[in-house]
């Protein structure tokens, strides 16, 4: 299978057709090889407009989701970012392209081990994975200048917002079990100013600050 012809489609039909814009981020999802964060059974559907199991209940999202949720941090390089929710690793290897340093959290270690593995392999030596509970986000590596939350809130959790840097940018899905939507908001004068984007669908976000089961 041609892989690099299948993500430059991907790019094509899903990205740019739907108002995906940034030029970094565009570069990013065309390079980062999809298909090596998907189960084997997978490996047809890799570049698919849709997220895939990848065991443990768990899902790898749909490319769209990660190019808007990654346009949406406005990253120029030099960022030092927190992503909640490892999963495959995918959506960290992606911000890896485009930012300093990233932190990323995962509460499942058969999964966080899984990442951790699959990132070395491929080189990503930028990418940090840590296993526990990210809705308590990770404060002895704060403040960060963007935040990734890749599981639905109930609300962005305000000790993970205190970790975020002034005029620093938190995007994350927010809304009840079975429909969030996804909020930016931007630290400014200490207080969070939000805007609300696209309606989506994502795995929960479990813990202290998130939900409960
Ligand atoms: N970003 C991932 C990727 O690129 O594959 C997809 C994330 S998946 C939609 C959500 C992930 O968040 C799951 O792997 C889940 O176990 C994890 N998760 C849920 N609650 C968490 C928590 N409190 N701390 C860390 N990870 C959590």
């Amino acid at each position: 299978m041609d892989y690099a012809l299948l993500r430059e489609m991907m790019v094509e039909t899903q990205l740019l057709t739907r108002g995906i814009r940034d030029s970094r981020v565009l570069e990013a999802m065309k390079k980062v090889q999809r298909h090596k964060f998907v189960p084997e059974a997978m490996l047809g559907s890799s570049y698919d407009d849709i997220a895939l199991p990848i065991g443990e209940g768990q899902t790898i999202s749909q490319p769209y989701m990660v190019a808007v949720m990654t346009e949406l941090l406005a990253m120029s390089g030099d960022e030092k970012v927190l992503e909640i929710g490892t999963g495959s690793g995918y959506q960290a290897a992606v911000l890896s392209e485009l930012a300093r340093e990233v932190y990323t959290i995962e509460r499942i270690p058969v999964l966080a081990d899984k990442a951790r593995a699959r990132l070395e392999d491929l080189g990503y030596n930028n990418v940090f994975v840590v296993t526990g509970d990210g809705s308590r986000g990770l404060e002895d590596k704060s403040p960060f200048d963007r935040i990734i939350i890749t599981a639905a809130a109930p609300e962005l959790p305000v000790v993970i917002i205190n970790q975020l840097r002034e005029d620093g940018i938190i995007v994350g899905p927010v809304g009840d079990r079975m429909s969030q939507v996804v909020v930016k908001g931007r630290k400014k004068k200490g207080v969070l100013v939000e805007e609300f984007h696209t309606p989506c669908i994502f795995v929960p976000l479990i813990g202290e600050y998130g939900w409960k089961s």
